[in-house]
């Protein structure tokens, strides 16, 4: 195989992760050009990219998942490669096949890879062979009520049904008893049906108090494939990731060979190519089991960046060269510890609602051992039109205490103001005793977590006073008024406003 320099990059996605591709992009000597719609005009991923062309109305539909003006805009600005980043386009195999029938490189995984993952049926029926930990369950879609109730039986309440083609967490229903098996299973099957298009469901049997663990795979053209240890991502709302840490302090080393192992096996039972990721979900009794793979870069790989010292976005770039990986598993160690909290414009006294509005004060922390991957400047908008994420704030420390208390540290440095953030939220997270001591499970936030637990008055309240502070002295000094006659009547003024 021969090796084929990329020299002009399209990065096709919006947000902290296009900014974080140009990055390593332009490290390695890429030209870079982004695309945006036209509710992204003043996003930084635009002027951060050497090219930049818009394309298209803010909906999503009608811009960044158009994959059609996506190709024109590569024909005609002479682009080599396209990036998809996550979510978009990023695991649509018929943009792959589309990409590579165009002679362009897609900075990703083969479509087949992608179209066998992307249906979780098809991915266990793949990875069979390689005697790969499955959730007890069944492997087969299920429409029949009396032959689900048949196998849930089997299998033992609870059970849980999932969409076959589902992400997101999205027509996933947990049922505890046969009575309700038939109407949850024609909830899931109609959420799957206008989610994805498919209303195919099956049955797992529902671990109850697991954990969310996933191991970052890496794979080349040429058949090497190597795992970069695994991620603990268990503190989730709505089945959905917010803090993830690495490496987990549940996983003694033979475990770790036995996960990494089996990961290995599942890239290659679909010949994987590029960087992607295999989760597991892992019982109370440290039993792991397959749970789907990801066939893209994800979310919270800066985790893995941090405690492996490897880029993943120059590998990924260097693999759809046709590069040999630069390394071997012998190679790869793990130092230290890492966290990931993603900041999301949403309200956490609000049931995680997303918030929309304009970043008023947008201040961001740094320092030793922090590091922010995010995609937006002071003054922007928030839109309502993608996802509400504004920001991945990432500690890394010499071992797991000093992470934590640097993302503290790094959190009360860090100011939002103009939108509800989930902010607060991840310092509750942090500070409670059983994120501090590793026992957390994916039910964590469903079992501990109250709105009226966060301390009181929001990061945002204390900003909003703190300008008003300051407006306050001003006044006083325009006004020629010595100090001491910052009368009463001001003070309650300024009371007043902060109300
Ligand atoms: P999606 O593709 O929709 O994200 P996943 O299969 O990755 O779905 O599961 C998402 C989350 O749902 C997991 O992290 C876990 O919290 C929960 N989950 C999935 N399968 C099970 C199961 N069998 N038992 C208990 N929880 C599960």
């Amino acid at each position: 195989m021969t090796v084929q320099k990329i020299q002009r990059l399209l990065i096709a996605n919006r947000g902290e992760i296009a900014c974080r591709i140009i990055k390593s992009a332009k490290e390695m000597g890429i030209q870079t050009i982004a695309v945006f719609s036209e509710a992204d005009r003043k996003a930084p991923h635009v002027f951060m990219a050497d090219e930049a062309v818009c394309i298209g109305p803010p909906a999503s539909s009608q811009s960044y998942l158009c994959q059609d003006k996506i190709l024109q805009v590569c024909q005609e600005l002479e682009i080599d490669a396209i990036h998809p980043g996550y979510g978009f386009l990023s695991e649509n195999a018929e943009f792959a096949k589309k990409v590579e029938a165009a002679g362009l490189i897609f900075v990703g995984p083969s479509a087949s890879a992608i179209e066998t993952m992307g249906s979780k049926l098809a991915a266990k029926e793949a990875v069979k062979k390689y005697k790969i930990p499955l959730v007890p369950g069944t492997d087969f879609s299920i429409e029949d009520p009396a032959l689900a109730k048949e196998k849930a039986r089997e299998i033992g309440y609870p059970v849980l049904i999932k969409a076959s083609a589902g992400g997101g967490g999205k027509g996933m229903r947990a049922v505890y008893s046969e009575e309700e098996l038939e109407e949850q299973m024609d909830r899931a099957m109609s959420e799957a049906r206008s989610a994805f298009g498919n209303s195919s469901v099956f049955i797992e049997k529902y671990i109850t108090s697991p954990k969310h663990i996933e191991v970052q795979v890496l794979g080349d053209k040429h058949g090497n494939i190597v795992h970069l240890f695994e991620r603990e991502c268990s503190v989730q709302r709505r089945h959905q990731k917010v803090i993830e840490e690495a490496p987990s302090t549940v996983i003694s080393p033979e475990m770790r060979q036995q996960m990494g192992d089996a990961a290995v096996g599942v890239a290659k039972a679909c010949q994987y190519v590029g960087a992607g990721t295999v989760e597991f979900i892992v019982d109370k009794e440290l039993n792991f089991y397959f749970l789907e793979m990801n066939t893209r870069l994800q979310v919270e790989h800066p985790i893995t960046e941090q405690i492996t010292g490897k880029d993943l976005v120059k590998e990924q770039l260097r693999i759809a060269q046709g590069e040999k990986l630069p390394f071997t598993q012998a190679d790869l160690l793990i130092n230290g510890h890492a966290i990931e909290v993603r900041i999301y414009a949403e309200d956490p006294h609000n049931n995680f609602l997303p918030d929309t509005g304009v970043l008023e004060v947008y201040k961001r922390p740094f320092g030793p051992g922090v590091r922010l991957d995010d995609g937006y400047e002071e003054g922007l908008e928030i839109p309502v039109f993608y996802d509400p994420m504004i920001a991945k704030l990432i500690s890394f420390g010499k071992d797991r205490e000093e992470a934590i208390q640097r993302m503290l540290r790094a959190m009360e440095e860090y100011h939002i103001t103009g939108v509800s953030t989930t902010m607060d939220f991840c310092k509750f997270v942090l500070q409670h005793e059983i994120f501090k001591n590793g026992s957390y499970d994916t039910n964590f936030v469903a079992e501990h977590f109250r709105p009226e637990m966060l301390q009181n008055g929001s990061q945002e309240d204390k900003w909003v006073a703190a300008a008003l502070v300051h407006s306050f002295f001003q006044e006083q000094k325009s006004n020629h008024k010595p100090d001491a006659l910052a009368t009463k009547e001001q003070k309650s003024k300024w009371k007043q406003r902060l109300k």
